[in-house]
């Protein structure tokens, strides 16, 4: 069975318009200069979704949610970090279905403050109607899910539970289905990408593309990510764990090592949601020369890895390789002062006369 008759066969509801574009980054390459070395950057805006403001999560969420409509649920349950883009996008998928929708907000990452704490996703959430749960340090985010998940149970509701960042093996599928498109468009755009590009933090985004690359029988270390949460050994080793599960979902009997999954550590600094100068350079290399965000957590710092791949020599000089854009903005806003520091002035540009 081809991977696309497999997929079609997974319970799925609709929450993109369609594929996403793959656009060239020619002012990136011309701000590099010789240190671009002759490679071609290209981006996939997977970023660009009018659902909720677009990301990563609305592909797992097409599996997740059809999965939740075939289980006859009317309640979604998904849990987080505080500036968690999987529960805004879960909060926002909701509303477009008419489920009800509660969310498990955990403190994750050493921030607070109001810009953390309210703006962002959080206001996002709150937003899309979400009934939100937010826990102090301490609380154990399974458990409490597990237990309002009981509590809706007995109420007479049924819940479907959505965690850690969507990256069940159902919601990998949604990037089994992306590689299925990225390989449609590299045909159809006559280029053979070096490398697929990709932050990793819950795994199942690169798990779904390495499933969906293997189960089209191509090369899985093709996609290259940058740990922004776990440690190498254990990011490796999820992302095999859920890509085999994936695989069984599809009827493959093929399966992966850790030697089929190609991922770097470099980028992870202090580690998940603390920012690193690499990833504001990067954030602000992007927004300044294409006009386009990247977001702190996880775009930031896999498009830093990315430069500095670049900068080493990791490709060939005419190589084309494909950045995921996978979306987060919203979260810029809960970073500012990263950015902007305690007393930013922005640059004074004297106005041109004609
Ligand atoms: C969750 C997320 C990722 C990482 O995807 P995983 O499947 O969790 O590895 C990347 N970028 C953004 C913007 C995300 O929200």
């Amino acid at each position: 069975m081809s991977l696309s008759q497999a997929l079609s066969l997974m319970p799925r509801r609709a929450l993109l318009e369609g594929p996403t574009p793959i656009q060239r980054l020619c002012r990136i390459e011309d701000a590099l200069g010789s240190s671009l070395n002759g490679v071609r950057i290209y981006a996939k805006r997977d970023d660009l979704m009018s659902l909720g403001g677009g990301g990563n999560k609305l592909r797992k969420l097409e599996f997740l949610l059809g999965d939740a409509t075939a289980a006859g649920a009317d309640t979604v349950i998904a849990t987080g970090g505080r500036q968690s883009n999987f529960t805004r996008l879960t909060a926002a998928a909701a509303a477009r279905l008419g489920l009800a929708c509660e969310l498990v907000l955990a403190p994750f990452v050493p921030r607070e403050g109001d810009e953390y704490d309210r703006n962002g996703n959080v206001l996002l959430d709150d937003l899309f109607g979400a009934r939100i749960h937010s826990l102090p340090a301490g609380v154990n985010s399974t458990r409490f899910a597990e237990e309002r998940f009981e509590e809706l149970r007995l109420a007479g509701h049924i819940a479907y539970m959505a965690t850690f960042g969507g990256s069940s093996p159902v919601g990998s599928l949604g990037y089994a289905a992306c590689a299925l498109e990225i390989q449609t468009q590299s045909n159809d755009l006559d280029i053979d990408f070096a490398e697929i590009v990709v932050p990793n933090g819950s795994s199942g985004t690169q798990a779904g593309l390495v499933a969906g690359y293997r189960a089209l029988g191509l090369d899985t270390t093709r996609v290259r990510s940058h740990s922004v949460l776990a440690p190498t050994a254990s990011a490796v080793s999820t992302t095999v764990e859920i890509a085999n599960a994936a695989l069984t979902l599809l009827g493959s009997e093929a399966s992966l090592s850790s030697n089929d999954v190609n991922l770097s550590g470099d980028q992870l600094g202090q580690g998940y949601g603390v920012p690193t100068p690499a990833m504001v350079e990067a954030v602000r290399l992007m927004a300044s020369r294409e006009g386009l965000l990247l977001d702190p957590v996880y775009g930031g710092k896999a498009f830093a890895g990315l430069l500095a791949d670049i900068s080493a020599g990791r490709y060939a000089a005419g190589d084309a390789v494909l950045f995921i854009m996978t979306g987060g903005i919203p979260s810029l806003y809960a970073y500012a002062s990263d950015f902007l520091g305690a007393n930013h002035q922005p640059p004074s540009k004297p106005f041109l006369t004609p």
